[in-house]
């Protein structure tokens, strides 16, 4: 039975409190510590970032003032590795770590960092933690990947001696015991990072969204600033935002371009480089915590984990194999053929109108006339090939303004014997084909649909003079 248990400090690991117990309980050794705390005992490797199973009675101590899901939430390192997951695998994720049930690490996207990492500490925090409570512990928001600096302080962390990595050897490292009382800090003088590290510290302690199905990267390409995209709104030029990007960040870890893309179509959901991209884009910290339900078009969470059913493979592998797959076809995934639907509909609303207005000026216009087709209207207003593929209001006005060969012959004469008219010149037939490069059958066959009945009656006068 466990007499005693420390209670949990605002922020601390899961892990901190453990070795705090540790520290107390008069235990010269983790094992036997081990043996009260962890279901498997002695062999237990203690989770730094998230958690083990527990014996009934850590349960029971730890669930005192709120449920486990509460504690497993505000207490490990989960929330940074899952927040931009599709549902199900961000689901099936979070309830992996809290029971510590099937592949949860593989469904996380956990970063892949060149470093070895140490568990952190700013010395200030610590410094007021023994102040306010007289010890310190080890805090989540220290641990959060690629941040290196606290925003309160505005210091840098400094790296404890003890390894994060599974492999080291198994103990219970207490924060008082491992953090030195140090007097010197190092200043962080970039004001943008100390406000983008404030911006993933909100987000980081905002609650977890389980029942949103969104699509991260349509959710940010739709935030892309309107002075990166082309005159028509399809196309981003993403090498001018990302030239701004890394601008942005100066001093801070980036990403490179071909990432960048793969976050945008919904390939990779790396919680910092999101937020990074989020935060350049002017995403508020309630936007980005409150993400809309997206068209999962090209979210492959779902087919992944179908595929790592169907031939019990790994969700790991699969998603490896098909990254590998995309790096190959990543020309194919142009810049604009990500997730547009929303933009798509919004631009057809948009354009509609200058779509009539054009359509109506061709058909109406003064000069000479020229035949109303799709691809006309498209070239003429300088929007890109097949884009009204994507445009079907606008596509169905264009339809619906269609002429046939015909039509646009008896416009074309209509048109020429106006002109000729207007040079007082006097009118022949000849004249009107050499306006019009029509030959005279071409006249005979769309005389009968001259809208301009005095045109008509002109016309049908010149053919029997002719003939
Ligand atoms: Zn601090």
């Amino acid at each position: 039975m466990i007499a005693f248990f420390p209670k949990l400090y605002p922020n601390e690991l899961l892990y901190s409190i453990l070795a705090r117990y540790h520290a107390r309980s008069g235990y010269a050794r983790y094992v036997s510590t081990a043996e009260d705390i962890y279901k498997s005992g002695k062999i237990t490797h203690p989770s730094i970032e998230f958690v083990n199973k527990y014996t009934a009675d850590v349960m029971s101590w730890l669930t005192k003032e709120a449920p486990w899901e509460a504690i497993a939430e505000k207490h490990t390192m989960y929330p940074a590795y899952i927040r931009f997951l599709p549902l199900k695998r961000r689901k099936e994720a979070e309830e992996g770590v809290r029971n510590q049930d099937g592949n949860w690490k593989n469904l996380m996207c956990l970063p892949i960092l060149n470093e070895k990492r140490y568990l952190r500490y700013c010395p200030e925090c610590a410094k007021e933690d023994r102040e306010k409570y007289g010890e310190t512990y080890w805090h989540r928001e220290h641990q959060i990947p690629r941040i290196r600096i606290c925003p309160k302080h505005k210091t840098h962390f400094e790296n404890s001696t003890i390894p994060i990595a599974s492999k080291s050897t198994p103990g219970l490292f207490d924060a008082q015991s491992n953090v030195p009382e140090i007097n010197i800090t190092r200043q962080c003088e970039n004001e943008r990072e100390i406000d983008f590290t404030r911006y993933v510290l909100d987000v980081f302690n905002s609650p977890i969204d389980l029942k949103t199905d969104f699509n991260i990267g349509t959710y940010l390409q739709s935030h892309i600033s309107p002075e990166y995209k082309n005159k028509s709104g399809l196309r981003t030029d993403i090498s001018k935002f990302y030239a701004d990007y890394i601008a942005f960040y100066n001093g801070i870890p980036t990403m490179p371009q071909s990432y960048m893309q793969k976050i945008f179509n919904g390939y990779i959901f790396d919680t910092y480089f999101v937020l990074q991209l989020a935060f350049f884009e002017g995403v508020s910290v309630s936007q980005i915590t409150n993400t809309p339900t997206t068209t999962n078009t090209t979210n492959l969470g779902g087919l992944y984990s179908h595929l790592s059913e169907k031939y019990n493979v790994e969700y790991s592998v699969v998603e490896n194999i098909a990254t590998e797959i995309l790096n190959h076809t990543q020309h194919k995934i142009s810049n604009i053929s990500g997730p547009q639907r929303i933009e798509y509909d919004k631009l057809d609303t948009d354009l509609l109108p200058k779509v009539k207005s054009f359509v109506d000026k061709m058909a109406n216009g003064q000069g000479r006339p020229e035949r109303i087709t799709v691809t006309k209207i498209q070239r003429l207003m300088g929007l890109p090939q097949k884009c009204f593929k994507k445009l079907p209001q606008c596509k169905a006005y264009i339809v619906s303004r269609t002429e046939s060969q015909i039509e646009y012959w008896a416009r074309q004469v209509e048109w020429a014997v106006k002109e000729i008219d207007s040079n007082n010149k006097l009118l022949s037939l000849s004249k009107i084909m050499k306006l019009t490069h029509m030959r005279k059958s071409d006249i005979i066959s769309c005389s009968p649909f001259i809208n301009d009945s005095e045109i008509k009656d002109t016309i049908s006068e010149l053919l029997k003079i002719q003939t």
